[in-house]
């Protein structure tokens, strides 16, 4: 056996080279090594009060063939869980996790976030000073704070010593909202629904309404089977259908390309000389080149696939998916409970 071949072995498994560890007197390996190797040894195999955890936890880094590495990561990051039962729990889901140390990391980073939720911010402001600068920063209602960013961030000082306006009418945001979430608002449910603002902020169903009858910003209401719904058929329906396809999807809508939606032509799913709507239902955003390439041999097409925007790939000689290769989704997810068309 090579030495690579022997370091790919000892890589699969962690678990055993814990319980070696544990048992041995002495650790023939640098200092830091062995230290690792200890502290790792100590919190999986150590006797405790859940030992059921402990076994299920250590069947699991067998099976995934978890490497020292991912264990001492795994040991690591859950030492800062104060509560016994919980430190298991995430020692047992990310042992139960397969992969590579950083898929594992990543793993465990979110698992941390739900253990601990960052705290919630109290409304106010903080001062830093760093000698002949000084830095300020404020925390307020995530929408009220949007406005005003919108206003300052061209130039803070400016905007901190002049007229510190902020009006809200100024700025075009426009709330992406599914249409049963609607119905629940018009009932009167707004108040725990959560929508999100093309401005990074968000705001709760009733403060939509407020924004609304106050007549400031646009909102889209997207159907979960049928994509953007237009509510509106007045003379400027083309630029607020534009802002709708623009809520939907922030760049081009062919797969892989990053070209931002107002670089982006609206394109006709189905062909407006073949009977395809002006609509946003039959629109998406395509860059010039992939609105030219569209449709031509050899390089598929886009489509509405129930309510959501996706690239058919070209015709396969096996037709093993029908015409088409089977569909890779671009547009948005559909995030709303699904529902039949009232
Ligand atoms: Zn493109």
């Amino acid at each position: 056996m090579t030495l690579l071949e022997q370091l790919g072995d000892i890589a699969k498994r962690g678990v055993e080279l814990l319980e070696e560890a544990h048992a041995a007197s002495s650790l023939p390996l640098p200092a830091d090594q062995a230290r690792t190797l200890r502290r790792t040894a100590a919190a999986f195999l150590s006797p405790t009060s859940h030992s059921r955890y402990q076994s299920r936890a250590l069947a699991a880094a067998r099976r995934n063939q978890h490497s020292l590495e991912t264990l001492a990561l795994i040991a690591r990051r859950s030492r800062g869980i104060s509560d016994p039962t919980k430190r298991w729990q995430f020692r047992e889901k990310l042992c139960a996790t397969a992969g590579t140390t950083a898929q594992v990391s990543r793993a465990a980073t979110r698992l941390l976030r739900e253990i601990n939720p960052p705290p919630k911010r109290e409304d106010g402001g903080r001062r830093i000073m760093h000698g002949e600068k000084t830095t300020l920063s404020f925390t307020g209602p995530a929408a009220q704070m949007a406005d005003i960013w919108a206003a300052a961030k061209s130039d803070p000082l400016a905007w901190l010593t002049g007229s510190r306006a902020a009006a809200p009418a100024t700025v075009t945001t426009n709330v992406i909202i599914e249409l049963p979430e609607y119905l629940k608002i018009l009932a009167g449910d707004g108040d725990e629904i959560r929508l999100a603002l093309t401005n990074g902020a968000t705001i709760t169903g009733t403060e939509l309404i407020r924004r609304t009858l106050a007549g400031a910003g646009l909102f889209t209401l997207i159907h979960p089977e049928r994509g953007p719904v237009n509510l509106y058929r007045t003379r400027q329906a083309s630029a607020k259908q534009r802002r709708m396809l623009e809520a939907e999807g922030t760049h081009c809508a062919w797969p892989a390309c990053r070209r931002p939606a107002a670089e982006c032509q609206a394109h006709h799913l189905i062909e407006y000389s073949r009977g395809g709507h002006t609509h946003p239902e039959n629109m998406t955003l395509l860059c010039p080149y992939h609105n030219s390439i569209n449709g031509l041999p050899g390089r598929g097409r886009m489509a509405r696939i129930r309510g959501r925007i996706g690239w058919l790939p070209p015709t396969k000689a096996s037709k093993a998916h029908g015409p088409h290769g089977p569909p890779v989704f671009t547009g948005r997810a559909r995030t709303g409970p699904t529902a039949a068309v009232p």
